[in-house]
């Protein structure tokens, strides 16, 4: 057992099969870079009749997939893969009286579509969150081609919660990181950086 446990090869020792392993369809084959020019375009729900649009005027950032629960993903993927842009940057110019919050008590109000479900944005209402001012956003639900890459995975044990067989993570782990996309429990260092300064200069302990 010590030997399972402590001894060996690690999680991720190249030996690890990770072929077959899906993780979301925009990143199956590859990340795709970003287009350093690309100034935002149009988000459609899955609807074929009065789908809701919603319009974004600016670059995605901190683009990455997330194994949370609460995230949507489309039908089949174990991950979702979500970005963050500025408040101002997003509004909704086309059916919007088909969207409804799937959580009023959650931190972030996800706005889905009542025909489709699909979540066309999330966005922070408490100021004093570490995110407020960022909405949430899902890219794959444009057409436009340039949005910000993929950098990282978030949240990637929570997908167990969820009903993945804890035997498939080490070559999950594997693939996401044949990808490029580093697998965090949490959010990326950067994101986790940014959270704990908020709370430190709330608090006082970190002087600004
Ligand atoms: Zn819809
Ligand atoms: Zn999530």
């Amino acid at each position: 057992m010590f030997s399972k446990l402590f001894g060996g090869k690690g999680g991720n020792s190249p030996s690890v099969n990770t072929s077959g392993v899906k993780i979301h369809p925009q990143v199956d084959n590859g990340v795709r870079a970003g287009s350093s020019g690309f100034s935002g375009g149009t988000l459609t729900c899955k609807c074929s009749d009065n789908p809701v649009k919603v319009t974004i005027t600016a670059q995605t950032a901190h683009n990455h997939v997330c194994g949370c629960s609460k995230c949507w993903k489309p039908e089949g993927a174990i991950f979702s893969q979500i970005a963050v842009v500025s408040r101002d940057n997003v509004s909704v110019t086309a059916n919007g009286d088909k969207l409804s919050i799937v959580d009023p008590s959650a931190a972030i109000q996800r706005y889905a579509c009542k025909g489709c479900g699909v979540h066309m944005y999330g966005r922070i209402e408490n100021t004093g969150h570490p995110f407020h001012g960022l909405d949430f956003v899902h890219t794959e639900l444009s057409s436009d081609s340039g949005w910000s890459a993929t950098e990282f995975a978030a949240f990637v044990s929570s997908i167990i919660e969820a009903g993945t067989d804890p035997s498939k993570m080490d070559g999950i782990r594997a693939r996401l990181r044949e990808l490029g996309l580093e697998p965090y429990d949490c959010l990326s260092p950067a994101l986790m950086d940014a959270i704990a300064t908020h709370i430190g200069k709330a608090s006082g302990a970190l002087k600004a």
